[in-house]
């Protein structure tokens, strides 16, 4: 198998019993970049030397005999939504065209420091929101399963990237679904933490209620050797939790007959694609051969969580994107303008896509005054009651699983001009970020030769339960291991 197809433990036993060098995993990653990179434009900016000097430094490290992670060596791409010190960050929107941050986010910076080299910043929807990549100012990205394709989003690029063999692991964000779901059109393994388990600091804000940072890999052994690297409280980002991190890999077991998993009926039903539902009830009969024990729940107020979301989610980008005026940093008019009122429409006016716009005057009109009660207050007190129905069903079991995403990738430009059609795909992974849960999406068959994903959701701080439920699938099936023809 060539350096690029390995999963990141695969590099890392070769790395370290010294079988290749970081610069030798370096370059093989690049070569199969410039091999592919043109036909899915899954990054917005390539960190080349920076890369090679720092994976330089890993070979000298070990040859001096020091002490390195395991990772240590693994490039990693980065999503463009975290900020990363010199080098450009737009969240893909023309209003931080150039613009370079003067830090690393704290998930970044953990990542260097694990000896990580970064191959560069990838494509996502503007500002995170979407769901397939399709809202970046800057380009289109495609599935590498099927060229027209979207690749899910917003962390398409990302999602792209690794299951295109352009990168062994890679960090995104998730608001409303952005790592599971494109984790799960591009037939990879992607996990977002509970809220407050990763540091948000550097995280550039969506709907900071809701954002988390996590990994997305090619297995599940690879996302939990990468949020022993991410995971831990943070004295920058206030949110971020005092819980200990236990060691996520050691949790790997193989062993999940002492586990209840609950199956939402909700997440079950209407609207989710005949065939997506067959494999995804398939995948739960063979956790069950493993012993899993297998019930439906009830779950009352799933329903409400699009609504919920799209009150909630607008508002916070509302408040947060109001820091673009053109003034400090990023994208100013070049037109004349009459006062400063009039610089900022015109600056923001001008940097920002569609979507964001809409959201921004969507979120501006639930939080005005008359209003707030209507909209911005009724749905927090909903979000309470989502947040009571998996307090339920945790009560007596372990995991719920669920379809990641209703529908196999949908070809590029198809619901482009259908907002609710676009919102849709995210019905099985927004109400996880509304209770602030930890949850895994995982490849567990194909569909019309497309990839299809298993969400996995767990009790707040149990990613160790819920990665080991994975990995256990992932052992004893190869959905994991099935790669594109490029
Ligand atoms: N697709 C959802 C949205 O557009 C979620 C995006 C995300 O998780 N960042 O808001």
């Amino acid at each position: 198998m060539k350096l690029c197809e390995l999963t990141a433990h695969e590099l890392s036993e070769r790395l370290t019993s010294g079988e290749v060098s970081a610069v030798e995993v370096a370059e093989a990653v690049f070569e199969r970049i410039d091999d592919v990179e043109e036909s899915i434009d899954a990054f917005l900016a390539l960190t080349r030397d920076e890369a090679l000097e720092q994976a330089r430094q890993v070979d000298d490290w070990r040859a001096g005999g020091e002490k390195l992670g395991p990772l240590a060596g693994v490039p990693i791409a980065i999503k463009d939504v975290l900020c990363t010190k010199g080098v450009t960050t737009t969240c893909a929107s023309r209003i931080l065209d150039g613009f370079r941050p003067p830090y690393d986010a704290t998930t970044v910076r953990r990542c260097r420091d694990a000896g990580m080299p970064m191959l560069g910043k990838t494509n996502m929807d503007e500002f995170a929101m979407g769901s397939s990549t399709e809202n970046s100012a800057y380009k289109v990205t495609r599935n590498p399963w099927d060229l027209d394709r979207v690749p899910g989003g917003s962390s398409g690029g990302s999602a792209a990237a690794v299951a295109a063999g352009e990168a062994p692991l890679a960090l995104g964000s998730d608001t409303g679904g952005s790592i599971r779901q494109p984790a799960a059109l591009c037939g990879i393994s992607g996990l977002k933490p509970t809220y407050g388990r990763v540091s948000r600091y550097g995280l550039i804000a969506y709907a900071s209620s809701l954002d988390q940072v996590g990994p997305l890999a090619r297995d599940v052994r690879d996302c939990a050797l990468a949020m022993n690297v991410l995971a831990g409280k943070d004295p920058h980002d206030a949110t971020s939790a005092e819980v200990e991190v236990p060691d996520y890999v050691e949790g790997l077991t193989g062993e999940v007959s002492d586990l209840r998993a609950g199956v939402p009926r909700e997440l079950m039903g209407e609207g989710i694609d005949p065939e997506v539902k067959i494999v995804v009830e398939a995948a739960i009969g063979q956790l069950e051969e493993l012993g899993m024990a297998v019930d439906e729940v009830e779950m009352p107020h799933m329903d409400y969580s699009l609504p919920v979301y799209y009150l909630i989610a607008p508002a916070e980008a509302a408040s947060n994107l109001a820091r673009y005026d053109g003034v400090r940093y990023g994208h100013r008019t070049k037109e004349p303008v009459e006062d400063v009122y009039d610089l900022f429409a015109k600056s923001r006016g001008e940097g920002f896509g569609p979507e964001v716009r809409l959201r921004i005057m969507l979120g501006t009109f639930a939080l005005s005054a008359g209003y707030y009660d209507a909209y911005y207050l009724k749905a927090q007190k909903v979000r309470t009651l989502i947040k009571r129905d998996f307090d339920a069903a945790f009560e007596n079991h372990d995991v719920l699983l669920s379809p990641t995403s209703p529908t196999i990738a949908f070809g590029i430009g198809e619901k482009a001009d259908d907002p609710l059609q676009m919102k849709l795909a995210d019905i099985c992974t927004i109400p996880v970020n509304l209770a602030g849960i930890p949850a895994l999406s995982i490849p567990c068959g194909m569909a019309e030769s497309m990839p299809v994903g298993l969400q996995i959701m767990g009790r707040p701080f149990e990613e160790d339960v819920i990665m080991r439920v994975g990995d256990a699938y992932q052992q004893a099936t190869d959905w994991h291991t099935q790669r594109p023809e490029l």
